[in-house]
């Protein structure tokens, strides 16, 4: 089969390709390193091709979509508090990226799309766990509105073009090779500071973690085994974490056990935050998929590969 991903050089992606090369797909990546590693495609040799191309130029990544089977759509500025100061990149870089990604796919006539949507989809007062079915989705980040209108652009080249898509609502993804998150950030803060780590709100944010490869193998089965027109899943895990014990767990695992851990004070991080998220994964079981990992176990698991891949200074 011959896939195209664009971010593929991304934390999730790269992960992807890792599992699409082993199953004997030609891989074509569009990325072009925003928040993306080459060094995270450096293991590959033919069987993967890296473009560096901004897909938001149609003209220069709509080339690459001929003669191509399946598209994963995983390009996306990742960072969600970038909307709370600059107001066009969920535009820009979500919605209208999809759009060249799937006239791209009407022009040249690629039959299936997997898009890489999000939770925040469903906005603050959804009921917990939120199944796919809840509605009306209503975004309150600007990140959350650009996966929310992929998701639209998707589902009308579905009911117009007859393109098959599949739509995945992530939980939190984390894992080895995790860029940003609060993980990520928290090991960092350790390690300029190992007296303190300020946590943004009042730590009793809950959500929702998978680990990358249950998230990576939970997609490669919904495509395996699901064959509608349209394909809706959430993918999560069983259950939740807090901000609180993500602290605790990453302080116990630096080693720093010392470290103050300090709130920054009210409900959310940061304006746009959904500080209580957990998706029902009822849908995700009936097909025949379950995670290896609880959401503590892929927190715990997570602080401990992101600490040898940052590095500690002691
Ligand atoms: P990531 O930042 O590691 O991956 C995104 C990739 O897209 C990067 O390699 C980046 O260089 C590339 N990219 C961004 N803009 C581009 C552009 N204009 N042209 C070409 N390449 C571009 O993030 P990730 O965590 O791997 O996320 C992958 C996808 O999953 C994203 O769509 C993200 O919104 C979605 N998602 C992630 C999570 C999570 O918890 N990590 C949760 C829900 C949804």
């Amino acid at each position: 089969m011959r896939s195209l991903v664009t971010g593929g050089a991304g934390f999730i992606g790269s992960h992807l390709i890792d599992r699409l090369v082993k199953r004997g797909d030609e891989v074509i990546v569009l990325d072009n390193v925003s928040s993306g590693k080459e060094e995270f495609l450096a293991h590959h040799t033919s069987q993967v091709t890296h473009h560096h191309v901004d897909i938001t130029d149609y003209e220069a990544m709509s080339l690459y979509f001929e003669g191509v089977d399946v598209v994963f759509h995983f390009a996306a500025n990742p960072d969600i508090r970038l909307g709370t100061q600059i107001t066009d990149t969920d535009l820009k870089q979500g919605t209208l990226a999809t759009y060249n990604v799937v006239e791209s796919m009407r022009v040249h006539n690629v039959p299936t799309i997997m898009f890489a949507s999000s939770s925040v989809v469903y906005g603050d007062n959804a009921p917990m766990p939120t199944p796919e079915n809840h509605g009306p989705c209503m975004p309150i980040s600007l990140y959350g509105a650009s996966k929310s209108a992929g998701e639209s652009l998707i589902s009308s080249w579905v009911g117009t073009f007859g393109l098959q898509g599949y739509i995945f609502r992530f939980a939190n993804i984390i894992g080895d090779r995790g860029t940003h998150g609060v993980i990520f950030d928290f090991i960092h803060k350790l390690k300029k500071n190992p007296a303190e780590l300020e946590v943004l709100g009042d730590g009793r944010q809950e959500k929702s973690y998978m680990e990358v490869g249950d998230c990576v193998n939970g997609i490669l089965h919904v495509m395996e085994n699901q064959h509608e027109p349209l394909n809706l899943f959430n993918l999560g895990s069983h259950d939740t974490c807090s901000v609180r014990r993500i602290a605790e767990i990453v302080v116990e695992e630096t080693g720093y056990s010392n470290a103050e851990i300090t709130y920054t004070g009210g409900s959310r991080g940061w304006a746009g935050d959904i500080p209580r998220a957990m998706l029902a994964i009822d849908k995700m079981i009936a097909s025949g998929f379950n995670v290896k990992f609880n959401s503590e176990e892929a927190v715990r698991h997570t602080a401990r590969v992101l600490i040898q891949e940052i590095g500690l200074d002691n």
